[in-house]
């Protein structure tokens, strides 16, 4: 579980909110049971359940748990907006697969609309798949899912990046890989695939000028779901094999 960092010391930690639903009622934890607690910032433990009442949950903290889970190099996803559901598989998988963050924008191509009630709607959807998959693969560090943007609000964003790139079906151009090759521990990638039907060449160039690098990844063309994750598996064969 993630839960409030306020409340987490080497100690003892207190649980609010939702997962005290989640788990009295649902898991029908019980006193005495063991748990695993992350603060959604790095901090994990291991936790013995010492008082669990409607509004509260306390546990006392067994070991803090050093496993290594996150990716070294920080990823960030900035997902085209594509149709129906294929956003939440890639936000539930993408965390399973280590993503930092997420960063959905939409763009020329982009064929869903979002009106603000619906967006919010849709934002609290997206942060609990996230939330819950981050808790099934044990991560250490809960991904920030940002608000849907623009592609120019997003080329424009104030990033702090070490690496930003595009990836674009373009013969020729660097690979996902060489990027990566160039890259070390702390840094961060930001890495932009486009909707369903890809990016126009005027957005790609307007990337170029922004300093992204176009890259490819690889010979065949991915689904807009599958290019994602394509760059978090080559992540984690560069820093984590
Ligand atoms: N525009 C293409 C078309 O209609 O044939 C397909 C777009 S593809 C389904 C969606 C996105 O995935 C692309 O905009 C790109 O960001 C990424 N992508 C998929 N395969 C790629 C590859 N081999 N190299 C680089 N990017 C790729």
């Amino acid at each position: 579980y993630f839960v409030e960092p306020h409340s987490f010391t080497e100690n003892e930690l207190t649980i609010v909110g939702d997962d005290v639903h989640h788990i009295v009622n649902v898991m029908r934890a019980r006193e005495g049971e063991e748990i695993i607690v992350s603060d959604g910032a790095g901090r994990s433990a291991r936790a013995k359940l010492v008082y669990l009442s409607a509004k509260e949950v306390r546990a006392e903290v067994i070991e803090m748990l050093q496993e290594e889970r996150e990716l070294p190099i920080r990823v960030t996803i900035g997902q085209g907006l594509p149709k129906g559901e294929k956003l939440e598989w890639i936000l539930q998988k993408g965390t399973e697969l280590g993503a930092y963050s997420f960063f959905p924008f939409s763009s020329e191509r982009t064929i869903v609309k979002l009106d603000a009630k619906k967006e919010a709607k849709k934002l609290e959807r997206w942060r609990k798949i996230v939330k819950e998959a981050a808790e099934q693969s044990h991560r250490a560090v809960l991904p920030e899912l940002l608000s849907p943007v623009s592609f120019r609000e997003m080329l424009q964003a104030d990033q702090s990046y070490t690496h930003c790139a595009i990836a674009y079906e373009k013969e020729g151009s660097t690979t996902i890989h060489q990027v990566l090759e160039e890259m070390t521990v702390g840094d961060s990638l930001l890495v932009l695939v486009g909707p369903e039907g890809g990016f126009s060449p005027e957005e790609v160039a307007q990337a170029e000028s922004k300093g992204f690098l176009t890259v490819s990844l690889g010979p065949r063309i991915l689904r807009t779901e599958t290019a994602s994750q394509y760059v978090l598996a080559c992540a984690s064969y560069q820093f984590e094999r």
